[in-house]
């Protein structure tokens, strides 16, 4: 695939890896529809190119956070024959009106939300469609179950009165990437306590749904009729202890790769970048990575003695080998030690992650989860940093 010549460095996106992770997710939940959470551009990827991959791996769901997202999914084509769409981080004042009229499910995380969805219904002329979201033991957004009567009251006043649909009750896992995590239990209890409340008040949500991409990967009871993927539809395992990608069929879709703009020879005792953390124990061979903390390589995946350094693949065939980034990562730059006997020219292309199960697992070419742990993060925050300097290239 030929580099845009205006460009140093790009993220390959393989939306055919998005289409069949969602297709194994749909596997793993046999049984529960699936929506694939496109939040967050699409967790770094894209929004609108990942949400018709995910459709096209048989996802019937399209998850957001905030309604501009929906909107831009409604916006770029996908109607409510493709997906349903659901937003479930909706501050007062959102565009509840609008969002009814695109036909997006709203989520309602809070006694205030109703009264302005049903609002925003009347202003439409149609009844909005709603998710009751409650907080079940994550202590983040959500309905306390101590309000949960009093919301399901007033919902079932308004449903009543035609102005909402009450089509789903939700949650949202604390530490599911931790199976056997007692909180796991007690969620699950306190969802179906939820669930117990809603339909004692004669409300029929189509959808119950709770599980994220560890739930999802991890266990069954946790399914209920809709999974709600995010990381694993990109290729991640939602954390490192659970596996790798390819333990649970998935792949990266994500390629960040770079063309180095400089190589060069350096004396033994050369001081690598700011603050000279990695000092060249050798006469060696420098290459300078255009890619830095501004385009979302953290820089505390920084290398020599300010860290571990992010792992970048380099080289081909028999010389193709795994280097860390020496010294400091700078806002558009990075470099490595490319050792004294190195071939690689200024222009040859070098891989910080892409699809595979990790260096961890004696790969050659890294993944997020690695430049995750060298960062002390987790691949979430890698995928979703990556900057507009590296365009999105769709393959
Ligand atoms: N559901 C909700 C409510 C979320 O906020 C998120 C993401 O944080 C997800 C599902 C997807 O989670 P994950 O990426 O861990 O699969």
């Amino acid at each position: 695939l030929p580099f845009a010549a205006e460009t140093s460095a790009r993220a390959v996106v393989d939306l055919a890896a998005v289409r069949d992770n969602v297709r194994a997710l749909g596997q793993h939940a046999a049984g529960a529809a699936v929506m694939a959470v496109v939040k967050a551009d699409g967790y770094g990827h894209g929004m609108l190119p990942v949400a018709r991959a995910a459709l096209a791996g048989g996802a019937t769901w399209l998850g957001t956070a905030v309604p501009a997202e929906a909107l831009a999914l409604r916006a770029g084509g996908i109607t409510p024959t493709h997906a349903r769409v659901l937003t479930w981080l909706c501050a007062p004042g959102a565009p509840f009106d609008r969002l009814v009229a695109a036909h997006v499910d709203v989520g309602v995380a809070a006694p205030w939300a109703l009264d302005e969805v049903a609002a925003g219904a009347r202003a439409a002329g149609e009844p909005a469609r709603v998710h009751l979201k409650v907080d079940t033991g994550l202590g983040r957004n959500g309905i306390m179950p101590t309000d949960l009567p009093d919301v399901v009251r007033r919902a079932a006043a308004l449903e009543a009165a035609g102005e909402i649909q009450v089509a789903g009750v939700f949650s949202h896992l604390a530490c599911a990437d931790e199976p056997g995590h007692p909180s796991i239990a007690i969620q699950g209890r306190a969802f179906d306590d939820a669930v117990r409340t809603v339909e004692a008040a004669g409300l029929e949500p189509e959808v119950r749904h709770l599980a994220n991409s560890a739930a999802v990967l991890t266990d069954p009871r946790l399914h209920y009729d809709l999974v709600r993927p995010g990381i694993s539809v990109y290729g991640h395992s939602p954390a490192p202890g659970l596996g790798a990608p390819g333990d649970f069929g998935l792949r990266g879709a994500m390629t960040l790769q770079a063309r180095l703009a400089n190589v060069k020879d350096v004396p033994a005792g050369h001081g690598v970048s700011y603050g000279h953390h990695y000092v060249t124990e050798r006469d060696t061979r420098l290459g300078v990575v255009p890619l830095g903390y501004a385009d979302g390589v953290p820089r505390h995946a920084s290398g020599g003695d300010a860290g571990v350094g992010g792992p970048v693949a380099v080289g081909a065939g028999g010389a193709a080998r795994v280097l860390r980034v020496a010294g400091r990562v700078c806002m558009d730059q990075l470099v490595l030690d490319l050792g004294p006997d190195a071939t690689e020219r200024a222009g040859d292309v070098v891989t910080l992650f892409g699809a595979s199960d990790g260096v961890a697992r004696g790969a050659l070419v890294p993944n997020a989860t690695d430049w995750a742990q060298a960062a002390g993060t987790i691949s979430y925050e890698i995928v979703t940093g990556i900057g507009a300097r590296a365009p999105r290239v769709y393959v």
